[in-house]
């Protein structure tokens, strides 16, 4: 089947983001929703060259992939977590077990972004437009009750500040999940480009 080339969000709503450098990949775990059905979902990259099966079921998936020649087959756990009225779904990380809404392919593994050592704190560059982003994350998460040091930039809140209408509540975290998105993608973008 044809490539899931260039940028391309794949099958079945389910999203494989191609990056700046060849070969790394992000899975959402947003793209999951709704798909979590014990069926296979196939997709490819590299104009097709390499593909990704991806076995889903309602609290793992099972990916199958061929990292240099050699088949790999690896299982990711998928937690739920209550937000308002709905769920919020997490993979947790292969080798830390941590929560987490993407897992980037390097090398021969998917696992979060700490485990792989993309933090951003090595590369800081004056005048990066992820400062910008950041302060506007920190503005909205204040907003939601998420104060205090040590934050994580991509927390969002589970629970609606007191004396919040709920409407407003979910527009400022929906807000807050773009910018972050945003923020994610202008980090990669910066990171891949310039690997320290
Ligand atoms: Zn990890």
């Amino acid at each position: 089947m044809g490539g899931y080339g260039s940028g391309a969000y794949g099958l079945l709503g389910s999203k494989v983001r191609k990056r700046t450098v060849e070969e790394t990949f992000c899975l959402e775990i947003k793209g999951f929703k709704g798909n979590l059905n014990g069926r296979t979902l196939r997709m490819s990259w590299n104009n097709g060259e390499k593909s990704i099966g991806i076995k889903t079921n309602v609290d793992h998936i099972v990916l199958f992939y061929y990292a240099d020649e050699e088949p790999i087959k690896e299982n990711v756990g998928i937690e739920s977590t209550k937000v308002g009225f709905g769920e919020r779904l997490w993979f947790c990380c292969p080798e830390c077990d941590k929560k987490t809404a993407r897992l980037y392919l390097v090398g021969k593994y998917f696992r979060c972004r700490d485990c792989h050592q993309l933090t951003y704190s090595s590369c800081q560059e004056s005048g990066d437009p992820l400062d910008y982003l950041y302060l506007k994350i920190r503005r909205l998460q204040r907003k939601l009750g998420l104060d205090g040091k040590g934050v994580d930039p991509y927390a969002l809140p589970y629970f609606k500040p007191k004396n919040m209408h709920y409407k407003t509540f979910i527009k400022l975290r929906n807000q807050l999940e773009s910018i972050q998105d945003e923020r994610e993608r202008a980090f990669l973008s910066h990171h891949l480009n310039n690997w320290c």
